[in-house]
């Protein structure tokens, strides 16, 4: 854990602020949630904060209190320049890197020189003048609740806040599933439910807002499925052709490498999607135990992220991607094997 210059941070706090939070490039239930508890909360306090992202969110996130406030750094490029340059300090949340807000955002907020301040739990965050770092929590809204905490202010958080963070731990955590979900995260979860947080409006609205269509896309990845038992792994493949077939929308695929996952005995899952209008293969990779995919992105697909959830990215064909990862597959055979005891 990192918690750097956290007295400054609270004594500059004391004074209201302009404040601008900015949350990573696709950003999910964890970056929506982790940015708007905290803005609601800093506003709370008298502060005037200004919840920015890089690029359009999900649908089944649109629903989350204060979304309508947020500006959109590729569509409100005017207000999100305007809020930078009001801002005296700049919160980034959920992401440990400023390229992962895209380069045209990372362009422009390297021209400001206010002071950054980092709460997120990603691996190997960059330096900044604030910083709250854990890779061992589940989520960064988590964090955001013990940063509240930390600044004493617990019995300050409303129904909005904890609706906010709720959420964010919730979809990090597969709903509460995966091994970064401790003892605290429940106490956490359980204190937001006592302040209004309500847990099965929160699940229904993120999960039962499937569209027919988007249910269609999930039947096309499920039957593109191919297992790999000699691995323990399993692959999906998702062409831009198969997408427009079923109106794809953000957010559609959100989950799906999950379901390679679930099969029994793969410790190793990835969905390879094609994006036309980016030329890239978007990836994600799953784990079950001790093989690290972030390394495994970090070291071959030009990603990161974290032991058993990483992503990454790939400019050559949907083919030859397939093939290189296939290709890698053998080195870490013994690693696979291992990874996880049923
Ligand atoms: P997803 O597969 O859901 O896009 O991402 C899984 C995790 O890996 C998330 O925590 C996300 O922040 C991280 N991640 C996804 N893509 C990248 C990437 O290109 N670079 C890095 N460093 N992390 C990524
Ligand atoms: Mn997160």
């Amino acid at each position: 854990m990192i918690l750097k210059n956290f007295e400054a941070l609270k004594a500059y706090l004391e004074t209201p602020r302009n404040i601008v939070i900015i949350g990573h490039k696709n950003p999910d239930g964890d970056a929506v949630g982790s940015t708007l508890g905290l803005k609601h909360y800093l506003d709370l306090k008298g502060h005037t904060a200004q919840v920015l992202m890089p690029n359009e969110f999900p649908d089944f996130l649109h629903w989350i209190p204060g979304v309508e406030t947020v500006y959109r750094f590729d569509r409100q490029n005017n207000q999100c320049v305007k809020a930078l340059k009001k801002s005296e300090i700049i919160f980034l949340l959920d992401f440990n890197a400023l390229h992962r807000v895209g380069d045209d955002m990372k362009n422009t907020l390297e021209k400001y020189e206010n002071d950054f301040a980092l709460i997120d739990h990603h691996q190997q965050p960059d330096e900044f003048e604030y910083m709250y770092s854990d890779t061992e929590i589940c989520s960064t809204c988590q964090m955001v609740y013990s940063f509240i905490e930390m600044m004493g202010d617990v019995d300050l958080i409303d129904k909005n806040i904890a609706t906010c963070l709720y959420t964010g731990i919730m979809t990090d955590t597969g709903s509460f599933r995966f091994r970064s979900t401790t003892s605290k995260t429940h106490r956490i979860i359980a204190d937001l439910i006592d302040r209004g947080a309500e847990n099965d409006r929160i699940h229904s609205n993120v999960y039962d807002a499937n569209s027919y269509s988007r249910l269609q896309l999930l039947g096309q990845s499920l039957s593109n499925l191919k297992v790999l038992p000699e691995f323990k792994t399993a692959f999906i493949t998702l062409s831009q052709e198969e997408k427009n077939k079923f109106n794809y929308e953000k957010g559609d695929t959100e989950g799906v490498v999950n379901y390679a996952l679930s099969l029994k005995g793969i410790v190793f899952a990835v969905i390879f999607i094609e994006d036309i209008e980016q030329g890239i293969i978007k990836i994600s990779f799953r784990s079950k135990g001790s093989f690290s995919v972030n390394k495994f992105a970090r070291s071959y697909f030009n990603g990161g992220g974290h032991d058993n959830a990483a992503g990454g990215r790939s400019t050559i064909s949907m083919e030859d991607t397939v093939e290189k990862f296939k290709s890698l597959l053998p080195n870490y055979k013994e690693e696979l094997l291992v990874s996880y005891e049923e």
